[in-house]
Parts: structure tokens; sequence; C-alpha cells
């Protein structure tokens, strides 16, 4: 990729960045356990939407989704995550401060790897959208990574189907 498209998707987000920050705030705030992300996949859906994605919902998996834009090869997806832990309860705050004793809450940053892969495929759709590029970019929401089996399930389903590469992110040490 060149060094302009680069600066243009760079450029692109920083555009977006309060939108996106909002939405992982929200996220942050509203902590759904596994299967159960109904308010961050909805959320996600409706910006996504609001960006001329198409959104798929996956049968059998109701806080999955995936968001495409484009047509052709290559067909390139981000992965999405935005399940929270059990226990892990926590204001904004470098200390110890759980909203509820004993509640959900992000212990990864789950509230930002779906979004910042969100704000990641959006860029490249203005990109795809500008330049007139050939390709399909698509963005999979996927539930439950702290358990490992979000994925799984959705590769057995046949969901990951015609998918040319894929790129994930998650926090080490
Ligand atoms: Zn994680």
């Amino acid at each position: 990729m060149s060094d302009l498209n680069k600066k243009l998707l760079i450029e692109y987000i920083d555009g977006i960045q309060e939108e996106l920050r909002d939405i992982s705030d929200k996220i942050w705030k509203n902590p759904e356990l596994q299967y159960k992300e109904y308010y961050a996949s909805n959320l996600q859906k409706e910006y996504l939407k609001k960006h001329d994605f198409s959104i798929d919902e996956l049968e059998g998996m109701d806080t999955a989704f995936v968001a495409s834009y484009g047509e052709g090869k290559p067909v390139i997806a981000v992965l999405g995550e935005y399940d929270a832990l059990d226990g892990l309860s926590q204001k904004v705050s470098i200390t110890k401060e759980p909203i509820s004793d004993g509640g959900a809450g992000h212990g990864c940053g789950h509230n930002l790897l779906g979004t910042g892969s969100m704000g990641a495929v959006i860029a490249v759709k203005e990109l795809i959208k500008l330049k007139k590029l050939k390709g399909t970019i698509k963005y999979y929401g996927c539930p439950a990574e702290e358990d490992l089996s979000g994925k799984v399930l959705m590769i057995k389903k046949g969901f990951f189907d015609g998918v040319d590469c894929a790129f994930s992110w998650h926090p080490f040490d």
C-alpha cells in the first residue's frame, strides 16, 4: 500500500475518532457476557449500516454478524469482539472500583478490540470507494472470545467460507 493510501486511512480514522471512542465507552459501560452481547452487536451493526455496509445475520448465533462492503476478490475480513467477563465490573479508573459487586466487566479490552476493527474496515471502505478499488472488506462481529468458542463455531458453520485472509488483534504481555 502506498504512503498516500496509508495517509488517507489514518486521516479518515482521525475524523471518526470521537464516534469510535463513544461506541467503545458505551460497550465498556454495558458489559455483556458471551453470547449475550446484544447491546454491543446492535450498536456496531447500526454504525456499520450508517457507513454503507450491508449486514448479514448469522443463523443460530444471535450476537454474531458479518458486515460487508465492496465486490469481488480479494475478500478481506477483520475480526472484532465485544464480550465481557464475569466478576470484572469496573469503573473507568486505575484502581479497582466495581460498578456492581461481582458484575461483568471488560478484562482485556474487548470494547476496544471490536470498535478498533470496525474503524479499520470503515476506513478501508472509504479507500475502496474513493479509488474505485475491486475487493470486499468485511467486519466479523465475533461473540464469546473469552472462552475461545465464538469464532470456532463461526468457522464450523461455514461463515468464513470465501474469505481470502483475516486479521485479528488482541493485547498480550
Ligand atoms: Zn480477550
